[in-house]
């Protein structure tokens, strides 16, 4: 069966939702697959960068965010065990009272519905099996998974029905493990090796308030205000656990990182374990098919920077695929899209060499400086903007 679309985004995230919005209320007929199904599981929560919160306000959809959601607007600083500043998150717009924290299902449900309002429904269930592009258009070739059918790899043929779809454009947000990368045949450059975090969730009130706390040392660990008077801690650890992570391995972490928060904590609300990457594609696309989001960068969870990027990311490129249909080169993917967000990455990674500092850095910042990179919560103007309150030009 076979189905005709103008952009067929691949991904129901937050990085795919929001595309998918932007393209279709440029009057772009959009269609959108996941290969899951919606899910009422507890998620992870996330941070939005203050930058982010007023990009959404203005496409309007942070209401039921700042509802859900806990704002900050200080980060506290740490390095080997002392204080060493006190930053205010820098903000600009009408909307943004700092960064702000919440459930992934929160966001995902506001994009979702704004969506829906705009006339289009997610297709769940639908895998990405394999596409094929030619200058004019890109055929994709989905199976619908039958409910509970486990996830493949990109090629391995299921039960369930076929469906082709037809686009001019293919949006592949289909996170870390992106089917749509690896049909391009783009590699994934790993910039350093896998960095293991543990998450706990903790019902009691954020010991700083409305004040991020990032303590760096030979590992890096944060503690960010949640709503519901919650807590969330962060710890980047040396190894994987074998065994899953409670109150007394929280009560470890917390003695030998963070030893100024001397309260006991009783309960974890949730806790969990996961291995991340920093890397980055060595391209983002090709022809009429491109990525964005986690499909093409992954960073350090404290900061956050892989999913606001890949906000600002969804956003770049429903501009760049409108103006693409309206009769522009594509060219203007390759150039306008691709290159732009190929430059920022690679700052925000460090690679080809750490970034030189001004000569007023203090030695604990020099000493951290890719830990701060990945760790301060902002990207762009706004990084600078926290870098300079440490004293820290990066040249
Ligand atoms: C356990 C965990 C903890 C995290 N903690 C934090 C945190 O504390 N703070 C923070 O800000 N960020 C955190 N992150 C990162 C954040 O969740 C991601 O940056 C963000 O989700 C990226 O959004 P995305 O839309 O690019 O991709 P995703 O959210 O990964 O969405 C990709 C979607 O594509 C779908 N898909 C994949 N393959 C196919 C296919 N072949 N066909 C159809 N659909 C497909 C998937 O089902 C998924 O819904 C965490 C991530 C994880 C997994």
């Amino acid at each position: 069966m076979d189905s005709r679309s103008n952009v067929l985004v691949v991904g129901a995230g937050p990085v795919g939702l929001l595309s998918a919005l932007l393209l279709k209320r440029r009057g772009i007929e959009v269609s959108v697959v996941d290969q899951a199904e919606p899910s009422e599981a507890r998620s992870f929560a996330v941070v939005l960068h203050p930058r982010t919160v007023e990009m959404l306000a203005s496409f309007g959809v942070v209401n039921p965010l700042l509802w859900q959601g806990h704002s900050f607007n200080r980060i506290a600083v740490f390095a080997d065990g002392e204080r060493r500043a006190l930053l205010d998150v820098p903000v600009d717009g009408e909307f943004a009272n700092g960064g702000l924290t919440l459930p992934q299902n929160v966001l995902r449900t506001a994009l979702e519905k704004a969506l829906h309002s705009a006339g289009v429904k997610v297709k769940y269930g639908q895998r990405l099996l394999s596409l094929e592009q030619d200058e004019r258009q890109v055929r994709s070739r989905m199976v619908r998974q039958k409910t509970g059918a486990r996830a493949g790899h990109l090629g391995h043929v299921e039960d369930g029905e076929d469906l082709t779809v037809v686009s001019d454009f293919v949006i592949g947000a289909d996170g870390y493990q992106s089917a749509i990368r690896d049909s391009l045949g783009i590699a994934m450059l790993e910039v350093s090796g896998p960095q293991t975090f543990a998450f706990f969730d903790v019902p009691h009130p954020p010991p700083m308030g409305a004040t991020v706390e990032l303590a760096l040392a030979e590992h890096c660990s944060g503690i960010y205000p949640l709503h519901g008077g919650m807590t969330r801690y962060s710890f980047e650890l040396a190894t994987a656990p074998q065994n899953p992570l409670g109150a007394s391995e929280l009560g470890d972490l917390r003695r030998s990182r963070i030893p100024w928060h001397v309260s006991a904590v009783e309960t974890v609300e949730w806790s969990g374990v996961r291995t991340f990457r920093r890397a980055l594609a060595e391209r983002f696309g090709h022809g009429r098919v491109w990525l964005a989001g986690d499909a093409c960068h992954a960073a350090n969870p404290l900061g956050a920077q892989s999913l606001n990027v890949g906000l600002r990311e969804a956003r770049e490129l429903a501009t760049a695929i409108e103006e693409c249909l309206e009769g522009r080169h594509l060219e203007r993917l390759t150039i306008g899209y691709a290159e732009q967000r190929h430059l920022e990455w690679r700052r925000l990674l460090a690679i080809g060499g750490p970034p030189t500092l001004g000569t007023r850095a203090p030695t604990w910042a020099a000493k951290y400086l890719k830990q701060l990179l990945g760790c301060l919560p902002a990207t762009g103007d706004d990084l600078d903007e926290l870098l300079a309150q440490l004293s820290v030009t990066l040249l």
